[in-house]
């Protein structure tokens, strides 16, 4: 079975607060789950930043739903590519918030301490995601560990 990275930025609509952004993760990790699509979701006022990766098919129709979605606008493509392996394997769909970022890898990663996801090129935005899933990992960890004490 082939399998494909995807990459795509979009700005917020009008009235997607925290609510929509519940329903969006709750439905995602549900259908992520059950057609073997993993990923990682990362948002700011500016809007999405978002990374898919499963079998082709499942992908391909995934990113036509969601370039349909009204709760967002702008939908656009930044990187479509054959991968061996996921980066998000463990990951029906993470989830980080922009004002959880710590500013240091933003500014490790982009050379400035802002995170616009349509002033990004697609190198750029793969590196954020990864760095801040693996920080967003560690953090549950440690509150695994300390909740266990
Ligand atoms: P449905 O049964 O159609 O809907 C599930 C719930 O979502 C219902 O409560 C419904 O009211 C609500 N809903 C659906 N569409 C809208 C809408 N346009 N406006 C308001 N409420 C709505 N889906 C995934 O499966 N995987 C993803 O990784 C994923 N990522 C997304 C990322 C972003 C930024 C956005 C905006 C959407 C994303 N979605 C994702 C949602 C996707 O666009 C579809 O809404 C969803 O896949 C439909 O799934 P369903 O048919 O099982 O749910």
């Amino acid at each position: 079975m082939s399998l494909v990275r995807l990459l795509y930025v979009s700005h917020l609509a009008k009235g997607c607060g925290p609510d929509e952004l519940g329903k969006i993760l709750e439905v995602s990790r549900r259908n992520n789950r059950k057609n073997g699509v993993t990923g990682a979701l990362c948002y700011s006022a500016r809007g999405f930043l978002q990374c898919l990766e499963g079998p082709a098919a499942a992908v391909n129709q995934l990113y036509r739903t969601i370039a349909r979605d009204d709760r967002h606008l702008d939908v656009t493509l930044l990187d479509y590519a054959d991968i061996q392996t996921r980066a998000f394997g463990d990951w029906s769909m993470a989830y980080v918030r922009e004002d959880e970022i710590d500013r240091k890898i933003l500014k490790r990663i982009r050379g400035a301490e802002s995170f616009d996801p349509f002033d990004m090129a697609a190198g750029e935005a793969m590196d954020l995601l990864k760095e801040v899933v693996r920080e967003r990992k560690e953090f549950l960890a440690r509150q695994q560990a300390a909740s266990e004490d």
